[in-house]
C-alpha cells in the first residue's frame, strides 16, 4: 500500500485528500507568505501527477479549473497521487499582477528556484523540492492574454510531452522551438522546461483570458486535466478530444509596429493568414488618419492580438505561429 503523502502542511494517507500550505516566510509586518496546496492520495498505486495554477497572479481561470478538478476528485477512485498547487505566487495574486511586487521577478523564469534567493526564487524552490520532484507528469496551467487562442505548449523533440499535449485536448498545440529567442527570453527557467530537463514530461496549457473567469476556457482546462489523468491511468473513462487538432511552431513570432497609434485588428485569433495579408491598421488619435497597415511577415496562424490597442513604436500588435502538422484524434 502507498504511504502517506505530505506536501507542506497537506498530508494525505491512501484514500484521502488534504489541503495545506507551504510556508515561505513573511512580509515586513509579519503577515505569513503561504502557498496553498492540495494532495489527493489514491486508494490504488499509480503515477504521480503535479498540476499548478497561479504562477502569474492575474491568471484566474486555472484556479477555477483546480477548484473543479480537486472538488470532483474522489481519492478512493484514484490510482496514484495528485499533487496540486492552487496559487503558486500568492504575492502576485494579491497584487492582481503578473509579478510579485517585491522583487518584480517573473516567477516562471526562475525555476527550479533557490532556497536563499529572492522571494520568487524561494517560492519556486519550495514548490519544486516538495511537489515537482518525483512527479511522473506535470501540467502548469496558465492563461496568457484575454485575446489569445487556447493552446497547449510542449518543447520540440519531446515526444512524451507532445503526447500529454495531445491528450490534454486543446485544438491548437504549440511546439516551442529552442532557438536564440528562446535563450534570450530565459525560457529555460520556465517550470515546464526545468521539469523536462529533469526527465518529467510537462506541458503548459495557455487557456487564455486573465483577471476574470471565462466559462469556455475553464471548461477546456477541466477537460484537459481530467484527460491527462485518464491517459496516465489515474482515472477511468474516455478521453475527450476535438475532432481536429493541429501543431503550430514558433512561440515568439511577434509582429511589432514601427509607428505608434491605435491598432484596429481585422483578424481574429485562430485565423490563418498569408504573407503580406493585413492584420489590421494603425490610426492616429490626432486626426484619425491611418498611419500604417500592419501585415503578416509570413504564412501563419494568428495566436493572439494585442490586448490593449494603444501601441507605441516597437510594441507587439499580434503573435503568430507557423502552422505545422494537423491530425485527427484517435
Ligand atoms: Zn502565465
Amino acid at each position: 500500500m502507498a504511504d502517506t503523502i505530505a506536501f507542506g502542511t497537506a498530508s494525505a494517507a491512501p484514500g484521502q485528500k488534504s489541503f495545506g500550505v507551504l510556508a515561505i516566510g513573511n512580509l515586513a509586518d509579519g503577515t505569513p507568505i503561504e502557498i496553498p496546496v492540495v494532495v489527493a492520495n489514491g486508494g490504488r498505486e499509480g503515477p504521480r501527477l503535479f498540476v499548478q495554477a497561479g504562477v502569474h497572479g492575474k491568471e484566474l481561470n486555472p484556479i477555477e479549473v483546480m477548484r473543479r478538478v480537486v472538488t470532483d476528485l474522489d481519492p478512493a477512485r484514484l490510482a496514484g497521487v495528485f499533487v496540486g498547487v492552487l496559487i503558486a505566487n500568492p504575492l502576485s495574486f494579491e497584487a492582481r499582477d503578473r509579478k510579485a511586487p517585491y522583487d518584480q521577478e517573473d516567477m516562471n523564469r526562475v525555476w527550479p528556484g533557490k532556497p536563499d534567493g529572492t522571494i520568487s526564487q524561494r517560492m519556486a524552490y519550495a514548490i519544486y523540492e516538495g511537489g515537482v520532484k518525483g512527479a511522473d507528469a506535470l501540467v502548469d496551467l496558465h492563461t496568457g492574454y484575454s485575446t489569445m487562442l487556447t493552446h497547449s505548449v510542449f518543447g520540440e523533440g519531446d515526444a512524451r510531452s507532445e503526447a500529454l499535449a495531445r491528450v490534454f485536448g486543446t485544438e491548437v498545440l504549440l511546439m516551442e522551438e529552442h532557438d536564440e529567442d528562446w535563450q534570450r527570453a530565459r525560457f529555460a527557467g520556465k517550470l515546464r522546461n526545468t521539469a523536462v530537463a529533469d526527465g518529467i514530461p510537462a506541458i503548459t496549457p495557455e487557456l487564455g483570458g486573465h483577471s476574470k473567469f471565462e466559462e469556455e476556457r475553464i471548461g477546456a482546462g477541466v477537460v484537459g486535466v481530467t484527460n491527462v489523468m485518464k491517459h496516465l491511468g489515474m482515472l477511468e473513462g474516455e478521453i475527450v478530444r476535438p475532432a481536429r487538432q493541429y501543431v503550430v511552431r514558433n512561440h515568439l513570432t511577434r509582429v511589432s509596429v514601427d509607428t505608434g497609434g491605435l491598432f484596429l485588428a481585422t483578424v481574429q485569433p485562430g485565423d490563418e493568414v498569408r504573407a503580406g495579408d493585413q492584420l489590421g491598421i494603425l490610426y492616429s488619435p490626432r486626426d484619425f488618419g491611418q498611419v500604417a497597415t500592419v501585415t503578416s511577415p509570413n504564412d501563419a496562424v494568428v495566436l493572439s492580438i494585442a490586448e490593449n490597442p494603444v501601441l507605441h513604436t516597437g510594441d507587439s500588435a499580434a503573435m503568430l505561429g507557423k502552422k505545422g502538422e494537423e491530425f485527427s484524434a484517435g
